[in-house]
């Protein structure tokens, strides 16, 4: 199966097709991986309980069964690949 290219709002970059944990619901989703995302970067403060040393943040994603309707990908790991 093969999924639209879509690019990242933020960044331009393209986004990454990033398969859920299966605990998810999610299946595949299009995700931003930049780490120089501005939206990744800016996303630090907005988690509340965050962890300084965490590397939590959200990531820019879409869903490809929701229209690539766009979300918030809370990030537990520096990069997802
Ligand atoms: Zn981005």
């Amino acid at each position: 199966m093969t999924y639209a290219e879509r690019f990242c709002p933020h960044c331009g970059d393209k986004l990454c097709e990033w398969e859920a944990p299966p605990e998810t619901w999610w299946g595949i989703i299009l995700v931003c991986n930049n780490n120089d995302c501005s939206y990744f970067k800016g996303s630090n403060d907005e988690i509340a309980g965050k962890r300084d040393d965490s590397g939590l943040g959200t990531r820019y994603a879409e869903d490809p069964k929701l229209d690539y309707a766009p979300f918030n990908l809370l990030s537990w790991c520096p990069r997802l690949d």
